[in-house]
């Protein structure tokens, strides 16, 4: 999807469901959930189902709960739920006293699933789990009834009370619902509620040893919950039968109703959890908060602000059919609110030394700037100039090619709100590298215009020497080379499309001086070069920042010429 085209979607098919209820009378408040399993951190992927429980909730004067789907111990931690609100807060929203756990149902749950077996709609089975699969038939043949299917009430009782009671070992029975084995759906097949899983839960502790399944706990903590839209992603549509049938056969005051929308997706990245744990433990990234990572904390580090993944979230849309959105269209979204926020600075990258024949030696001199020309309330700052001076070394070259305007021999540009300075000569060292360039100032041009009108075609940035302050720069780029490392390839995995150049980490950049003392996540637009977030690996004297985004879609640029 193209950037054009998703700026004039943000169409909303679940508002218009929830309008229609409140004014149909069917619901007095909406009351929506978010529901994260804490197993990883959030990726951008949840700030779109995040968007649209939070926002329906602000929209409507209803309440979106936040509830941790934690009904999988093995693979939940506590890390990961304060990592899961620390994100949400960050984006802006805020579930008041609503923070629930399917764990604090799990007693309910259960008493539940004995309701369950006393109306003969719920049954202990004894197969493996290579059994129940093969029970269970395919999309185009039905499953067969097993053996366990006609134990009595009673039994199925006793059974399911000892399973509780850790009789039995792990994984050697189960609880399924009683519902039909020749189902079209498969997962009416008699699905599974319970399950035998020795594993210490990080908040019932080893109180269980028999763990409710997504499918049996979810409805139904909607249910408890009072949630009036439960809104969930396009996969567990094939779910929802199930979900209705519990709630229509449990003794559930409220009735909840699941709606489903398209997952997004993002080209040039992975959403899933799981993938992105093994990028994190097998170290291709330094965290879950590495700066490439498309989870929160890693837009956040990276100088990502809440208002751009929000902007970015409500204008994808939310649609019934899956696609995939382009990372640049997030980067757009990104430039459109620093463009507005981000002071400006002077940063020289790849530092290359003008030394101004014609300024005195010693002599320095303060020059007023502005912080924001988009916004004059950001107001001015004073700058330093001097006789020794760092440019970018691309902003030089001794033989210019067509089409480069910037600095060369005998060639004159403006160097930005100080002087127009024309190149008078270049050293080069022993590789022929050049490495150091020589200029005269234009005093008239003080300030960065000329009394007699002329304009040179080409600004440039630049720092004085003797005011700068070194930083560590880090550069990048997609964590991935192909647009879908998802896309299954014989004898591939996505880890085999991981980009070499996602990170260029450049030392001994120059920043001007007023940079000194920023701290994270402060975020600048380094002029001319990009937008810079403060890394939280700064510290008092080792600054360290993050390119957030460029100025422009440089890969777009590419794909121009191509
Ligand atoms: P993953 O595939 O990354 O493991 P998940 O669905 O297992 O994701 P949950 O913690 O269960 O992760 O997700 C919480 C909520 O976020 C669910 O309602 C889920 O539907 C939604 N969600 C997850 N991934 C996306 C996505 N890519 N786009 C939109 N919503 C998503
Ligand atoms: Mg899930």
């Amino acid at each position: 999807m193209a950037a054009e085209e998703i700026k004039e979607k943000g169409s909303n098919f679940i508002r218009e469901i929830v309008k229609q209820d409140i004014s149909s009378g069917k619901i007095k408040q909406v009351v929506t959930r978010f529901p994260p399993e804490p197993n990883g951190y959030l990726h951008i992927g949840h700030a779109k189902a995040i968007t649209i429980d939070f926002g329906l909730a602000k929209e409507f004067g209803g309440k979106c709960h936040l509830r941790f789907d934690d009904t999988n111990p093995s693979r939940e931690e506590q890390e990961y739920v304060d990592s899961i609100q620390e994100d949400i807060r960050w984006l802006g929203w805020d579930w008041g006293d609503n923070l629930f756990y399917a764990s604090n149902y799990f007693d309910k749950l259960c008493e539940w699933a004995v309701h369950l077996i006393q109306k003969g709609k719920a049954y202990v089975c004894d197969l493996t789990p290579d059994e129940v699969r093969e029970h269970r038939g395919t999309l185009t043949e039905p499953g067969r009834n097993c053996c366990f299917r006609n134990r009595s009430a009673e039994e199925n009782l006793d059974l399911f009370t000892r399973m509780k009671n850790g009789e039995f070992p792990d994984g050697s029975r189960t609880l399924r619902a009683k519902i039909d084995m020749a189902h079209p759906n498969i997962n009416m097949r008699d699905p599974v509620l319970y399950r035998i899983l020795r594993a210490t839960h990080h908040r019932t502790g080893d109180k269980w040893c028999i763990y409710p399944t997504y499918d049996y706990a979810h409805g139904q903590s909607d249910a408890i919950e009072g949630i009036t839209h439960s809104i969930c992603t396009l996969e567990f549509e094939a779910h929802r039968p199930l979900y209705d049938w519990f709630v229509e056969n449990l003794p559930v005051e409220h009735k909840p109703h699941q709606y489903e929308f398209a997952r997004l997706n993002i080209n040039y990245t992975v959403l899933s959890k799981r993938k992105l744990l093994t990028l994190v433990t097998k170290g291709f990234v330094s965290g879950w908060d590495d700066p490439r990572m498309p989870t929160l904390a890693g837009f956040r580090r990276r100088g990502f602000t809440p208002s751009a993944i929000r902007n970015f979230c409500e204008s994808v849309g939310v649609a019934k059919a899956n696609s995939t959105v382009d990372l640049a269209f997030l980067e757009e979204c990104l430039r459109d609110d620093l463009n507005k926020k981000a002071s400006r600075r002077m940063a020289v990258l790849k530092p290359l030394k003008l030394v101004i024949e014609n300024y005195p030696d010693g002599k320095s001199e303060e020059l007023e700037v502005s912080n924001n020309p988009e916004d004059p309330s950001y107001g001015t700052r004073m700058v330093r100039f001097s006789k020794v001076l760092y440019i970018d070394r691309e902003d030089f070259s001794p033989d210019p090619p067509p089409k480069f305007f910037r600095l060369a021999p005998g060639r004159e540009v403006r160097l930005r709100n100080a002087y127009y300075v024309t190149c008078t000569g270049f050293k080069t060292g022993d590789n022929g590298e050049v490495v150091e360039v020589t200029g005269r100032i234009d005093e008239a041009t003080r300030g960065g215009s000329s009394p007699d009108g002329r304009s040179p075609k080409v600004t440039i940035h630049w720092v004085s020497a003797a005011d700068s302050v070194e930083a560590e720069v880090r550069l990048y780029d997609r964590l991935f080379v192909k647009e879908n490392p998802d896309q299954n390839e014989e004898g591939k995995d996505f880890l085999d499309h991981l980009n070499p150049d996602s990170l260029v980490v450049l030392k001994n950049c120059k920043l001007e001086r007023s940079l000194e003392g920023a701290k994270p996540v402060d975020i600048f637009q380094f002029e001319r070069v990009g937008y810079f977030a403060v890394d939280r690996d700064s510290s008092e004297n080792a600054l360290v920042f993050n390119r957030a985004v460029t100025l422009k879609d440089t890969w777009a640029k590419l794909k121009n010429k191509k």
